[in-house]
């Protein structure tokens, strides 16, 4: 034997029949006629398309298949890999896969269209990391990543056929998501083929400069391989060890990569050859070891234990590099079976010693136990999943960013999360959003692979609910730092004021004195850096105005309960109007202007997040209309003023909400029941049927912001029944 490795070109020829063989020589019983079946499905479904090469498309969906049966995956995954591409390409549905194929097979095919639908769009290498979390997280069921692989296998082996630019960002695309998960799961075989092929059109004239140098040698090379076995095969067999031993060539990645490693060139490069010796149990693995460092002397610092010590991947063996007959360095890798077959099929291999553990070998050995218990039902694989995903630490949901950048948020993580991830400022303003274009309110629940982009507006203001809305500390603590700051302004303000009226009653002032520099006493005994510190301590009652008053030379202070009285409903005072500033009755606050008569614009009729204008009329104080209301636009010599939300404004707003449907019966009441369901009221409803069978519908809702009313449009738009949806 002198190469395991797989065929390097796609297969034109493949029969349906070749794949059944292939399974049969894993698996006894299967519904055969069902796997004839769906391979038929397939290609009637795909009987329409071709290849980029001209092939009739079913080809593709045959060598996928193929590429299963030889890693010996499951059933159910042989025939989702006839059916990977229906779902996206032919419109087929998944209840139809489900019905005629089963849940599983169907779960895999909606899995792998989901990924393929992920669209990398970043090249930053640290996007490719959260990339491959994103297929994990969002694969569920660890065959789908594995028929995803066999997928962009055979799409590696015809990438000929595509355009050179394509090929180009297609290879580099495999290499970093693709590789790396191939080799997280321990599917050698896949990886090193991956590798090669990405080597190939990425850096077309190194790879074609391996391979020349490569096959100059073969014949040579060839007869040198075989006489090293053989000799291996004689040492062995004084010690009466049976063992399968094979030798091949390096695999042109790991070459190339050693060279750029090393900075050296082709024909520096030693130890080209690697040879494998496989044989029945543990103790032969060490014996065998005993035997080659006897007879050929073992380079220093390149013995390597992965049996003892697995890698994460489960991979087991023993690795060492001597110094062969020919004086060149050689690596020789020595394990079981059993561990060949996870080395080169890596988790695919789990099923198959799923099937065999029936019959409970009592030579298995205890690590191989351990997987199949892991694994022991084929339906549930999701603990199996689990280990898997926590080993790539996939333990989040990941979202894009309008950039096509990947983030990993928090399980329960809303669009107001992402908003913080993405900027402070962007979090304090954000109203809704938009999750793959339709608009949602600030408590949606993220789902991987959501594409968001935040709506925002510049008078919304974080509170405290927002607490509750939020899964991430960076989050918590960034609106918990904005509302401990407009609570510190509150209590600089009410002690600006408290000091300022108290010292008018001595005929000075805070400006005044500060002229005279007379408050440096004050400062150094009340331990504030300046006024705004003073004022804040004032504010929160850690000192009594009157101990300021006692500390200022030009002040002649004399304590007594009648000042201290004073002082005391002064604050009571200035707290009350505090409060009410920031809990008035208005749901606007209008610059500059008190107790002035506030009343919203019938025309636009705005709620809390629209940005809005207000709008003096003569005897009837102000009107506040939206920013982009015509009445606003039309008539410029109106006096405007400036007007915000007052963030504390608790009460609800009425909106109409006009709505149009297919004429169904039951559609009123529907639409009423699932608006009642998020908690909005409705105030009233107006029904009219239009033309072509549609109806319309205005609901006068009462919602207490913008974003409540994005709760209501998405709802509503969620409706299969329902056309359109927008503010009337
Ligand atoms: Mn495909």
């Amino acid at each position: 034997m002198i190469s395991d490795r797989f065929d390097f070109t796609h297969l034109p020829d493949l029969k349906v029949d070749d794949v059944i063989k292939q399974v049969e020589t894993y698996q006894k019983d299967f519904d055969r006629e069902l796997m004839r079946e769906c391979y038929l499905f397939a290609e009637n479904a795909h009987s329409k398309q071709k290849r980029s090469s001209g092939e009739p498309y079913i080809i593709h969906p045959l060598n996928v298949a193929y590429t299963l049966s030889r890693l010996k995956m499951d059933v159910d995954s042989i025939m989702a890999g006839f059916l990977h591409d229906v779902v996206e390409d032919c419109d087929v549905s998944a209840e139809l896969l489900k019905e005629k194929f089963g849940t599983n097979v169907a779960q895999i095919v909606v899995g792998c269209t989901k990924i393929s639908k992920i669209k990398f769009k970043s090249k930053q290498e640290s996007q490719a990391e959260n990339f491959r979390k994103m297929i994990v997280a969002m694969a569920k069921d660890i065959r789908v990543i594995i028929v995803k692989l066999a997928d962009r296998m055979h799409n590696m082996r015809t990438l000929q056929y595509m355009a050179k630019e394509k090929q180009v960002q297609k290879a580099q695309e495999t290499l970093d998501i693709y590789v790396p998960l191939a080799s997280r799961l321990g599917i050698h075989s896949v990886k090193s083929e991956l590798e090669d092929l990405c080597l190939r059109f990425i850096h077309p004239e190194s790879y074609y400069r391996l391979a020349e140098k490569v096959a100059m040698k073969k014949t040579d090379r060839d007869e040198y391989i075989r006489s090293t076995v053989d000799s291996i095969i004689g040492y062995l067999n004084e010690y009466s060890i049976k063992a399968e031993i094979s030798g091949r060539s390096k695999h042109f990645y790991s070459i190339y990569k050693k060279m750029q490693m090393r900075g050296v060139d082709f024909d520096q490069i030693q130890d080209l050859l690697a040879f494998r010796v496989i044989v029945g149990n543990i103790t032969e693995c060490y014996k065998t070891l005993g035997v080659i460092h006897s007879h050929f002397t073992p380079v220093p610092g390149r013995f390597k234990d992965y049996i003892a010590m697995p890698k994460a991947n489960d991979y087991q063996s023993l690795h060492t590099t001597v110094i062969g007959p020919r004086a060149e360095r050689i690596e020789i890798q020595i394990r079981t079976f059993e561990m060949h077959e996870i080395a080169e099929t890596g988790v695919a291999a789990h099923w198959k010693y799923k099937e065999r553990d029936k019959k409970k070998n009592d030579d298995k050995l205890k690590w191989v136990h351990d997987l199949l218990e892991m694994n022991q039902n084929l339906d549930n694989n999701s603990e199996f999943m689990n280990i898997i995903t926590s080993d790539l630490d996939a333990g989040g949901i990941f979202v894009f960013t309008p950039n096509g950048d990947v983030l990993e948020l928090r399980h329960g993580s809303t669009p107001l999360d992402f908003a913080y991830a993405v900027h402070t400022e962007v979090g304090h303003r954000a109203v809704g959003a938009k999750i793959n274009g339709k608009m949602v309110g600030l408590r949606y629940r993220l789902k991987s692979g959501d594409s968001i982009e935040i709506l925002t507006n510049k008078s919304q203001e974080p509170n405290k609910d927002w607490l509750k809305i939020v899964k991430s500390s960076r989050a918590k603590t960034k609106i918990r730092q904005y509302l401990l700051k407009v609570e510190r302004e509150k209590q600089r303000k009410v002690g600006e004021q408290a000091l300022e009226e108290a010292l008018k009653s001595y005929g000075t002032s805070i400006k005044a004195l500060t002229k005279k520099n007379e408050f440096h006493k004050v400062f150094d005994e009340l331990h504030a850096k300046n006024l705004d510190e003073l004022f804040i301590h004032l504010g929160s009652k850690r000192h009594h105005v009157n101990e300021v008053l006692k500390k200022i030379p030009s002040v002649d202070f004399q304590e007594s309960e009648e000042t201290k009285k004073k002082i005391d409903s002064l604050y009571q005072k200035l707290e009350k109007t505090a409060k009410k500033a920031s809990n008035k009755e208005n749901a606007v606050v209008v610059d500059g202007l008190d107790d002035i008569v506030v009343r919203m614009g019938k025309c636009c009729n705005p709620i809390p997040g629209d940005p809005i204008v207000g709008c003096i009329t003569r005897g009837r104080g102000i009107t506040v209309h939206t920013a982009n209301c015509h009445h606003i636009i039309d008539s410029k010599e109106l006096r405007n003023v400036d007007v915000e939300w007052n963030s504390n404004y608790s009460f609800k707003h009425p909106v109409n909400i006009y709505v149009i449907t297919h004429d169904r019966p039951g559609i009123l009441a529907r639409v009423s029941k699932n608006i009642n369901n998020i908690g909005v009221n409705i105030r009233s409803a107006l029904a009219k049927s239009l033309p072509d069978q549609k109806g319309s519908f205005v609901f006068e809702v009462e919602v207490r912001d913008f974003s409540e009313y994005l709760k209501v449009v998405s709802v509503v738009e969620g409706m299969d029944e329902v056309i359109s949806v927008r503010r009337a």
